[in-house]
């Protein structure tokens, strides 16, 4: 069975987010459990919670379905103490908001070494800060992001990916998020079906397909191996709807929160009807 939703807006508290993702026709959604721009936030009340987990409940949002995502602030491979030590609180934040809403999984990107040292240190300053969440925390996997590599972004190779999972102690409580416009930018050719096959077989044996937790399914609006980030409605942009086609009748992808992050927000229900008419 495939869950498919969008990123759809928690405005005026978490609550909202099962709505807004019920009226779109959504099976799947993802959230911000606070404002993304944000460091910090009051933590959740009471009230929230339990709207949060009442509205799932009566619209049938279990928490497989849910894929929570952290601020864009925070960068876990931060080599300077201060500004690690900061995101690392806020990542820690993110989880225990998670726990109160009863979710099971955190979606990040894995952070840049902004040139401050190279890609492998940052690598291993990610996996720590992964640890030392993980250790405080309960219920709740970290669900890594593959990168179109943009900046100075790792996470842009599934061996990157592969590098900080060897590291995560508890591996019951790690996982991967894959995005289709991030994965393309990064020089994965899924827009065949060929390159997908290609790609996916890679995938399983470099991470293990048994480590997907979400998919994130976005058109590009640059083209293959760009290492740019730009997001595009589907069938839009570079990408094409050959990948789509192909992703809604792979029953590897059941099961798990698919996540439309494009761009024209009032495309979304329409994306979604249109995604599950792929269904053979
Ligand atoms: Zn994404
Ligand atoms: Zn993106």
């Amino acid at each position: 069975m495939k869950y498919v939703g969008a990123h759809v807006s928690a405005e005026g508290g978490v609550h909202n987010a099962p709505l807004n993702a019920h009226r779109i026709g959504a099976k799947a959604f993802a959230l911000f459990t606070k404002n993304q721009r944000q460091w910090f936030a009051p933590p959740l009340s009471e009230e929230v919670i339990k709207l949060f987990r009442q509205n799932c409940e009566t619209l049938g949002y279990k928490s497989f379905q849910i894929l929570a995502h952290d601020s864009y602030l925070i960068n876990l491979g931060h080599s300077e103490k201060e500004a690690l030590e900061k995101s690392r609180k806020s990542f820690l934040e993110e989880f225990k908001r998670c726990e109160l809403l009863g979710l099971d999984r955190l979606n990040f990107h894995p952070g840049s070494h902004l040139n401050l040292t190279g890609e492998e240190d940052c690598l291993k300053i990610i996996a720590e800060s992964i640890n030392i969440t993980l250790e405080k925390t309960r219920g709740v996997t970290a669900v890594i992001e593959n990168t179109a590599g943009q900046g100075t972004n790792v996470g842009y190779k599934f061996e990157q990916i592969r590098y900080i999972i060897e590291l995560i102690e508890d591996k019951t409580r790690v996982g991967v998020c894959f995005d289709t416009c991030h994965a393309y930018a990064a020089g994965y050719n899924i827009k065949d079906a060929k390159g997908f096959m290609e790609t996916f077989k890679l995938f399983d044996e470099i991470i293990g397909i048994n480590f997907l937790r979400g998919l994130h399914i976005n058109d590009s609006k640059k083209e293959y191996a760009s290492r740019v980030d730009r997001h595009e409605n589907l069938g839009k942009g570079f990408l094409g709807e050959e990948v789509f086609k192909l992703i809604m009748n792979d029953s590897r992808f059941d099961n798990i929160p698919i996540i439309l992050e494009t761009p024209d927000e009032s495309l979304w229900e329409e994306e979604i009807r249109k995604l599950y008419s792929y269904v053979k």
